[in-house]
């Protein structure tokens, strides 16, 4: 128990019966990192706030018509809900009403697994566990609280949810319970697109991804949100593969690193797929071109899901570089060119290889070579990037303002003409990057 929450049980007295409930609960018992410390009481919120008011704690009244109130403890913000229960679900996401003052057990009653239903007294003393959650812990199961098909048709964030634990705690969904999803997509198609990325992206960059993504697809929640990629599943591929487009995207979401950008960027990167996929007449398949497709489904399917653009652009960056493949053997000035389209996508060269690792493993087939000769790559293009060469227009060492003195001519578009041909010329031989070689090649043109 985390000690500063003792000093708040003082402040509210032991009639408040201070309990630590949902995800910390949850995450304390599985010895899991938790951000947020959630509490329950059965005081009123009007008697929350005075009490730690006067104790000399600082108190907003954050939600007091849902029972809310947040106590800053040691600078972060706790948030303190009397026990509630919740009246009637009429619009498949809210409650129409809450009623406070009912008893803990009830209160438990309303979350939605049971794993996230067990309550720890603040004060010592055993926890409260009216639904079997340490059980279904230890055997890694996911299990709506009551009737699943009843609490789906309450809130349809909840099948969401479902998925998404199951990513993040490698848990299996109970039969009952994963058998309710597909019965309740009607009323899961109402949660607004903001929760529905929060829930993706969290999924996504959980420890076991490919269990949420496959319950997606498996359940029919895949087809609400992501439909563009229902081809995926089962659209084969060439000898370069062992899975086919869909296994692989799995295969290079769980591989890279657990960032947002990465994760959406390895389940998107080859959506484009079975949309180009071609049999050549040496009976081979070919996907010329899908990566302008997969570009295309990324921004419709970021559009949908209102993500911000930070998220997009770095998904859209990450997808328009994966089907480049450099060589040991590049020149010096080819590696500068790629170097720069980076650079231009604000794209750093060590995230494009971690993707690009992620992809070469996730072929499946002849892993030590591919991963041998990635770091070839990866040390040919990290030497070159080592001697910070000019790879932007702000790099060159004449700056707008000095071109506009030096030819006497006032701005317009010849001046970014002219600076793409200096860096184009500086890229192929960074030895010409002087305020005296630029001045003079200047000069020389037309
Ligand atoms: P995390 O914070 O890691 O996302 P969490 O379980 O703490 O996971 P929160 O959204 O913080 O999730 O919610 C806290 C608790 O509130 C949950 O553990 C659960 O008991 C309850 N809860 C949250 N959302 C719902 C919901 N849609 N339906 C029912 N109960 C919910
Ligand atoms: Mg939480």
């Amino acid at each position: 128990m985390w000690a500063p929450l003792l000093r708040l049980q003082e402040a509210l007295g032991p009639e408040a019966e201070l309990v630590v409930v949902g995800g910390a609960v949850r995450d304390e018992l599985l010895g899991r990192p938790h951000s947020d410390w959630d509490l329950a009481t059965r005081l009123m919120p009007r008697a929350v706030m005075d009490r730690a008011r006067a104790a000399g704690l600082k108190a907003i009244p954050t939600g007091l018509q849902h029972g809310t109130v947040t106590v800053i403890l040691e600078e972060r913000p706790i948030e303190i809900t009397t026990f509630r229960s919740d009246g009637d679900y009429l619009d498949g996401r809210h409650p129409e009403s809450v009623r406070l003052g009912v008893s803990l057990e009830e209160d438990l009653s309303r979350r939605d697994f049971t794993i996230n239903a067990m309550a720890l007294p603040v004060g010592g003393g055993d926890l409260v566990d009216p639904f079997g959650g340490r059980a279904d812990l230890a055997a890694r199961t996911l299990r709506a609280v009551g009737d699943p098909l009843l609490r789906f048709a309450e809130d349809g964030l909840r099948t969401l949810r479902a998925c998404r634990f199951a990513a993040q705690l490698g848990f299996e969904v109970e039969a009952a319970t994963l058998a309710a999803i597909p019965e309740r997509l009607a009323v899961a198609r109402k949660v607004a697109a903001e929760r529905v990325l929060t829930e993706l992206t969290k999924l996504l960059c959980g420890a076991e991804p490919q269990r949420g993504l496959d319950l997606l697809a498996e359940t029919g929640l895949l087809d609400l949100w992501l439909p563009e990629l229902r081809p995926m599943l089962g659209c084969g591929q060439n000898r370069h593969h062992r899975w086919d487009v869909w296994r692989h995207a799995l295969e290079v979401v769980r591989r890279v690193p657990a960032d947002p950008g990465l994760r959406w960027a390895a389940l998107l990167h080859d959506a484009g797929k079975p949309a180009a996929r071609t049999l050549g007449p040496d009976g081979e398949v070919r996907f010329h071109g899908h990566e302008a497709g997969s570009l295309l489904l990324v921004t419709a399917i970021l559009e949908r899901l209102k993500a911000a653009r930070a998220l997009r652009d770095d998904v859209l960056a990450l997808v328009r570089h994966h089907g480049t493949h450099p060589t040991a053997e590049w020149s010096e000035a080819a590696c500068r060119r790629f170097l720069r389209r980076l650079a231009e996508d604000g794209l750093e060269v060590a995230r494009w290889g971690a993707f690009r690792l992620a992809d070469q493993q996730a072929k499946g087939m002849d892993g030590e070579a591919r991963e041998h000769g990635h770091a070839a790559i990866m040390a040919r293009l990290e030497a070159v990037a080592a001697a910070a060469p000019p790879l932007t227009v702000r790099a060159l060492a004449l700056d707008g303002a000095a071109l506009m003195a030096l030819t006497g001519r006032p701005g317009g578009p010849w001046l970014g003409e002219l600076q793409r041909d200096l860096l184009e010329a500086v890229i192929e031989d960074p030895g010409l990057n002087t305020p005296e070689t630029l001045a003079s090649l200047v000069r020389q043109r037309p």
